[in-house]
């Protein structure tokens, strides 16, 4: 009765998406642990963007084939009722000539070759687009117009009910406190509520992911990192229909976006604090910090000299040492998959991760090679450090 072919440890995005297309895939018995519930990690603090803009190639491949179930979302998931929230307002990222260019053009340029359409822009086409920032400093602004953002917590909880609809069994309040494991082999987990069976474990924990190196001694590289997102209510309002804005001019290279189609949504796109041990609670966010990022945001909009804060929320990254994600098996330990580390980018991956989690798991070939994402490479040193320096935009 405790006994299952697969068990997914963590239902945020990621495991939810793992969970779903195991069952997509006949798993067979699949059971998903959550310490709390459905998509109430770190999911629930996303910012939601999506692109395919990456200067890290193996990226735009997984954020494609994700964008393609975003689109289509509850025809993907077989449920008339399901949404991902989507809003295809596009993604505009500009550079001043600088340190970020070269960065920038051949981003373009690899999501060209992969058959994207982007767009180079000039500053008036670009005000067209997102008439209350400046551009007059632009030496380069790129523009994927069928970006946008959606609602990682909505996407979780899709997934979620759609593999419950095929059969998934989901336990939240549940916290697994032990992987079994016999000579190098997977048995199961013991729990908060007993032992589970299964001679395949997937271990999506995102920022708990450290838990790995207690069960197994298998290092897992991953540092939790607290961000800051403000939601700014400016004289003129950010409406869904202007883009997703990248400022590569900023010190704090922020990310905008519309929030609730009149506010914006702005964050720093570079390192934030590190904790010293994985709690995505709310922590402090000090005055100073809202003024040094008011103060980006008015040089590049300048209405919103006079904006005012209207909500301020932080949430947590899984940051690995080149901000990119470990997918797949795990060398020593046969039977344990993992997908941790997404680094701030993880909600654009989830449903193309998911699947090549699911595909490893079972021992099929995967969409995508995950030799690039292996734990190995912090040894070999092959690392998948992206062009742009330490940030989520990878
Ligand atoms: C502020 C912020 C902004 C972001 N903005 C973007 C963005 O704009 N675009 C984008 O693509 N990505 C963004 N991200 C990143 C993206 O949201 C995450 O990569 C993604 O949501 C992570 O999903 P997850 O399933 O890995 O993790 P989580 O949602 O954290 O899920 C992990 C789950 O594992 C469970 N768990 C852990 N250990 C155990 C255990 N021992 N037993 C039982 N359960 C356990 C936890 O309870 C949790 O529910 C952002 C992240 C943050 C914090």
């Amino acid at each position: 009765m405790n006994h299952f072919d697969v068990i997914v440890i963590g239902a945020g995005v990621i495991g939810s998406s793992v969970a779903f297309h195991l069952a997509r895939l006949g798993a067979g018995r699949v059971l998903v642990l959550d310490r709390t519930q459905v998509g109430a990690g770190t999911t629930s603090q996303s910012s939601g963007i999506l692109r395919t803009h990456y200067s890290v190639i193996e990226n735009v491949e997984l954020a494609l084939s994700s964008w393609q179930v975003f689109k289509h979302f509850a025809e993907y998931v077989g449920d008339p009722e399901a949404s991902a929230g989507l809003v295809q307002c596009g993604y505009l990222i500009a550079s001043p000539d600088g340190p970020k260019i070269d960065a920038l053009r051949s981003a373009l340029d690899g999501q060209r070759a992969m058959g994207i359409t982007v767009q180079e822009l000039d500053a008036a086409q670009a005000t067209a687009l997102l008439p209350i920032a400046r551009f007059d400093d632009a030496a380069l602004i790129g523009f994927e117009p069928e970006a946008g953002f959606a609602d990682a917590y909505l996407t979780a909880t899709g997934f979620a009910r759609a593999a419950r609809r095929l059969g998934v069994k989901i336990i939240e309040g549940v916290e697994v406190q032990q992987l079994l494991h016999e000579q190098g082999r997977v048995t199961g987990v013991d729990t908060s509520q007993g032992r589970f069976d299964s001679p395949v474990v997937v271990s999506t924990q995102n920022i708990w992911a450290r838990d790995i190196e207690r069960w197994t001694g298998i290092a897992s590289p991953v540092n939790a990192e607290r961000h800051t997102v403000l939601a700014l209510q400016g004289p003129q309002p950010y409406t869904y229909r202007m883009p997703v804005y990248k400022d590569l001019g900023s010190p704090g290279m922020l990310y905008c976006r519309s929030y609730g189609g009149t506010q914006m949504l702005v964050s720093e796109g570079i390192a934030g604090h590190t904790l010293p041990a994985p709690d995505n609670e709310q922590g402090e966010i000090s005055m100073d910090h809202v003024v040094d990022v008011g103060l980006q945001v008015a040089d590049r909009f300048p209405s919103f000299d006079s904006a005012g804060l209207a909500a301020s929320w932080t949430g947590v990254y899984d940051v690995t040492p080149d901000w990119n994600p470990v997918l797949g098996r795990l060398p020593d330990m046969q039977g344990l998959v993992v997908g941790y580390g997404f680094s701030g980018h993880g909600f654009k991956l989830s449903p193309g991760v998911g699947r090549v989690l699911a595909q490893e798991a079972l021992g099929l070939p995967t969409d995508v090679p995950l030799a690039p994402y292996a734990l190995e490479r912090f040894r070999s040193g092959r690392l998948l450090t992206g062009r742009y320096g330490v940030g989520a935009v990878s």
